[in-house]
């Protein structure tokens, strides 16, 4: 669908092997594709800005090797300033705190942040062999509640039984003290979602964080939100502040500049991502294949 930034930074720069270092006019020319192809990746403008300032500083001046040509170099460079920037391989969620470990998930409604929980639970529960307990506190949504026991019951995860009734708080401190009685080793909290940010929200999911003490604050994000991606994670992380990302619908066709901006604005690790509506597709993050996959 797209032309390769590798071929349009070849066109516009391959003339010059041999002329030594890449000089300023050089890189803007380069960077204006750089910018372009990190926009179509729906990559937010402002992380646009930052990370091509990044690229010219290590770009201006350097020798231009001459086993390569000068636009697999800027792409080379492109390449590597995306993984840094998208951060570390192999980041998982982190247990190490007093049993129950209390994960609380956060993000907007449509997210896939119940489809995320139940599989979260599932992977600890097989894979680390915890003993989990999952509650939804989604009282707005009558389903909501209802879907995340179907779930559990699906992947053989315990679910908080459900009390008609109770508020958000008052279930998340329910569950907390069900998981310590239980002998749970990790609980996680599925909160309700709304269509967009708004303060009612925000004062919601601090008093669940107040009430239940999380370890693991997890915004579950869709991988094809645009440009509202930084809007987004910035004002998640500015009012509860989170500690990791789960960027979900990887599986779908969109080049995944969400997951740039996200982890640009927040610095928060990816912790995982979602590759489809099934239990186990749910996956590990490797920042080199999103850079890949970024750079088309
Ligand atoms: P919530 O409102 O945030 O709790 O969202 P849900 O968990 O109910 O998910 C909304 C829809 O997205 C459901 O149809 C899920 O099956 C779907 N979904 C969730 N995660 C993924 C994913 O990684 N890939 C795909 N293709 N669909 C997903």
């Amino acid at each position: 669908m797209f032309e390769s930034l590798q071929d349009r930074l070849g066109s516009i720069l391959n003339g010059l092997t041999g002329r030594g270092a890449l000089s300023e006019a050089d890189v803007s020319a380069a960077l204006r594709e750089v910018r372009r192809a990190l926009l179509e990746a729906d990559v937010a403008l402002e992380v646009v800005r930052g990370f091509t300032d990044r690229v010219r500083e290590k770009a201006v001046g350097a020798e231009v090797l001459k086993s390569i040509k000068p636009g697999q170099m800027v792409v080379k460079i492109v390449h590597d300033e995306l993984i840094a920037t998208l951060g570390a391989e192999g980041e998982v969620i982190d247990l190490n705190a007093p049993a129950p470990v209390v994960i609380m998930m956060v993000g907007l409604q449509g997210s896939g942040k119940t489809t995320t929980t139940a599989k979260i639970a599932k992977r600890l529960t097989e894979r680390e062999r915890k003993k989990v307990l999952m509650a939804s506190l989604d009282t707005r949504r009558p389903a909501a509640q209802e879907q995340l026991r179907q779930l559990g019951s699906q992947t053989g995860v315990e679910t908080l039984p459900i009390i008609a009734g109770q508020s958000p708080t008052d279930i998340s401190a329910r569950a907390v003290q069900a998981a310590k009685l239980g002998g749970y080793d990790v609980v996680i909290l599925d909160t309700a979602g709304r269509t967009h940010i708004d303060e009612p929200l925000m004062a919601e999911m601090a008093e669940i964080k107040r009430r239940s003490n999380p370890h693991e604050i997890l915004l579950v994000a869709d991988s094809l939100t645009g440009q509202d991606a930084v809007n987004l994670a910035r004002s998640f992380d500015e009012r509860i502040g989170i500690t990791g990302l789960v960027l979900t619908r990887m599986d779908g066709d969109g080049r995944g500049g969400a997951a740039l901006s996200m982890r640009a604005v927040t610095g928060k690790p990816i912790k995982l991502i979602g590759v489809g509506e099934k239990m186990g597709e749910l996956e590990e993050f490797h920042p080199r294949r999103i850079a890949d996959r970024i750079l088309g």
